[in-house]
């Protein structure tokens, strides 16, 4: 979706396609994008100076991810549970906490024809996903149209990539497992406040329950893309939608269409 919808909307404004499923982000396959950029991601990981500690456990005590631990001479902090929010040497009342950088990941940027193109990539064994996903938006020119692939679920990597979008497009199936993730997606855009449109894809296997669904809550189904062996051969191919079948691409075209249409609208009654 993604990719196919990037690259039908080139030629017509400045399209950015933001790669933010960062654990393992594939948009580069389809795109075959040159990239010209790396740069490193670092996580800030306390650093504890205990000549000036107290051992008063401020810190650890407000820290979510159990990443300190006070004993009573000794301060002991485990990088790979912190997610560097920041907290602790924030709140430490002696100043003894000072942050180093601890790389996770990278972001890359680079271009494919006529598609800017950014990816963040997690380091393996490293859990602050979010972090990268942040990174990857800090490249956002807002001048343009602005793609993000997101990850699937609902965890805190999808609220970091969604958040402070116009927009966000719900992809499922029209199955029992497809409706349940549906559902739980539609709860967390809802509560961020994001206006929200659904693509089902491959129609013909499951049930109506998910078109149900839309029409029970008020969502609005965009486009619906038939269960289809080409789609799936183009697919394993790293050939994106409208390229493999290029008659698609008019369907992607009317679907931002659509998007510009809803989103215009609720900016109008916000
Ligand atoms: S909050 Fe600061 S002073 Fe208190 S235990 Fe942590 S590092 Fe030490
Ligand atoms: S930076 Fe945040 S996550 Fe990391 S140890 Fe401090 S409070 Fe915990």
């Amino acid at each position: 979706m993604a990719t196919s919808l990037a690259l039908s909307l080139r030629g017509r404004a400045k399209v950015q396609l933001l790669d933010c499923d960062v654990e393992e982000p594939n948009d580069h396959i389809f795109l075959h994008a040159a990239i010209n950029q790396s740069q490193p991601v670092f996580l800030p990981i306390p650093k504890i100076d205990e000549t000036k500690c107290t051992y008063c456990g401020k810190c650890a005590e407000v820290c979510a991810y159990n990443a300190i631990a006070v004993m009573k001479k000794k301060v002991l902090v485990f990088p790979e549970l912190c997610h560097g929010c920041g907290a602790c040497s924030y709140l430490c009342p002696e100043s003894a906490i000072s942050e180093e950088g601890k790389q996770i990941g990278v972001v890359e940027t680079g271009s494919s024809v006529g598609v800017d193109f950014i990816q963040g990539k997690l380091a393996v064994g490293e859990i602050a996903a979010p972090f990268v996903i942040r990174e990857v938006k800090n490249h956002i020119d807002p001048a343009g149209i602005v793609i993000m692939d997101v990850p699937p679920g609902t965890s805190c990597p999808v609220v970091e990539a969604v958040k402070d979008s116009d927009f966000c497009l719900l992809v499922t199936e029209p199955t029992p497992f497809g409706l349940n993730d549906l559902s739980l997606a539609v709860e967390v855009v809802r509560k961020l406040g994001i206006t929200c449109g659904v693509v089902i894809n491959r129609v013909g296997v499951g049930n109506e329950k998910v078109e149900r669904y839309c029409n029970e809550q008020g969502i609005p189904i965009l486009l619906r893309i038939p269960l289809d062996r080409r789609i799936a051969v183009f697919y394993s191919k790293g050939i994106p939608l409208i390229q493999g079948i290029p008659e698609w691409r008019n369907a992607f075209l009317g679907l931002f269409r659509d998007i510009e249409e809803i989103v215009t609208a609720s900016q109008v009654t916000k």
